[in-house]
């Protein structure tokens, strides 16, 4: 599950523009903020594949990264922006599920969740979305460092929390793992889930 190269391969604002050689990918999902950016840094350990990825306030885009000349790392649109007037967020839902629906190479979602704040609906929404609709995923708890956490709960209690609001729910409930990208705290663990999926 080592990564040795990794490489930019496009931008597109389309699914339909999509590299189209049938190789396997992850698709890395979150609110904004969540820490995307650095979760692939820490994945990939290269500085320049999260600064591509991060154009705040620019176009949406789906960015394709190579790993291994095997599988894609997929960086896509964060969700959530606050401040971000409602056609700007149907544009992002009807965006991104038009990924979802058309992407047959799609292995799985890393579906990003901050564990240092309690559950937010939004993102509960999206796990709710994903799952109704079959799209396999997992849930990533990022910033799992943090000790000073809001509402005085520690990111193992807002794990928690957010699993029992999922439960009810799912039948059976999606992976899961929890990050750091201050410690480096389940990159290997990440690394190998995804090298399972793929070899399914
Ligand atoms: P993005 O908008 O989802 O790409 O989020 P970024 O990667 O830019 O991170 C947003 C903020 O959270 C930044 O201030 C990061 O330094 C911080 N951050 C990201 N990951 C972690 C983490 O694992 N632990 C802690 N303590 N902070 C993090």
């Amino acid at each position: 599950s080592r990564i040795k190269e990794v490489e930019f391969v496009k931008s597109s604002s389309r699914a339909r523009d999509c590299p189209k050689d049938e190789r396997p990918e992850f698709a890395i999902l979150g609110r904004s903020n969540v820490g995307k950016s650095s979760l692939i840094n820490v994945l990939v350990r290269k500085k320049e594949v999260a600064r591509t990825s991060k154009k705040p306030g620019k176009t949406q885009l789906i960015n394709h990264f190579l790993v291994n000349k095997g599988w894609y790392i997929v960086d896509l649109p964060g969700y959530g922006f606050a401040k971000a007037p409602e056609t700007a967020r149907m544009d992002w839902s009807s965006f991104t599920k038009g990924y979802f629906m058309n992407r047959n190479t799609l292995v799985g979602v890393l579906l990003l969740i901050d564990a240092s704040v309690p559950p937010q609906k939004i993102d509960l929404d999206c796990a709710n979305w994903l799952g109704r609709n079959n799209i396999p995923m997992t849930f990533v708890f990022t910033k799992c460092d943090k000790m000073k956490v809001s509402k005085g709960k520690m990111p193992h209690e807002n794990i928690r929390d957010f699993q029992q609001l999922i439960g009810q729910n799912y039948g059976k409930h999606p992976a899961w793992i929890m990050t750091s990208s201050v410690t480096g705290l389940g990159r290997d663990e990440l690394l190998l889930h995804m090298s399972q999926l793929r070899n399914y």
